[in-house]
């Protein structure tokens, strides 16, 4: 789930390598990286895997996408860049029309396998290819699954859902 090749998707393919480490995730609509940067605040899983891929050299881009397959929320490309400086960028999308509450949860899920692809030793699309074979549960089917893409998604989930509620009051 949520793995696929680029297809029709377009990216700015350009990754620049300044300042890589001050912002490890950017996303190419302005909106989009705002909910992602207040979604941060208040979850302590997704701030976590946002300096994940700092900490492991990582730049993640993340884009709208339309043209993604039904059924499928959001996909980490089969791309991946490498910088003279050593920094990996990669490259999620995002299906366009998503309820509000699903975006930052499926972002968290790409972000988990950007980071599965970042701490193995993959820098070229040959590592890419071998590396999403060995995760692949059905033998030349597209999409793969970890346990723990699955597991950040629902902590997201759940911490969006605690900072929404209502707050009591401690006077009361
Ligand atoms: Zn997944």
């Amino acid at each position: 789930m949520r793995l696929l090749a680029c297809g029709p998707v377009v990216f700015i393919l350009l990754c620049p390598p300044v300042s890589a480490r001050a912002q490890p995730v950017r996303a190419a609509d302005q909106n989009l990286g705002a909910s992602i940067a207040a979604a941060a605040r208040v979850s302590p899983t997704l701030a976590a895997l946002i300096e994940r891929v700092g900490t492991l050299r990582g730049l993640v881009y993340i884009a709208w996408a339309p043209a993604l397959r039904r059924g499928i929320r959001g996909a980490l490309l089969q791309k991946i860049q490498l910088t003279p400086d050593g920094t990996r960028c990669l490259w999620i999308a995002v299906r366009t029309g998503l309820a509000h509450d699903e975006v930052v949860p499926t972002v968290a899920h790409e972000l988990q396998h950007a980071i599965e692809v970042l701490e193995s030793n993959v820098r070229d699309l040959a590592g890419l290819a071998r590396h999403f074979g060995h995760l692949a549960t059905v033998p030349g089917h597209p999409t793969v699954e970890t346990e723990e893409a699955r597991r950040v998604q629902r902590q997201v989930e759940r911490e969006l859902r605690r900072a929404r509620a209502p707050k009591r009051c401690s006077m009361c």
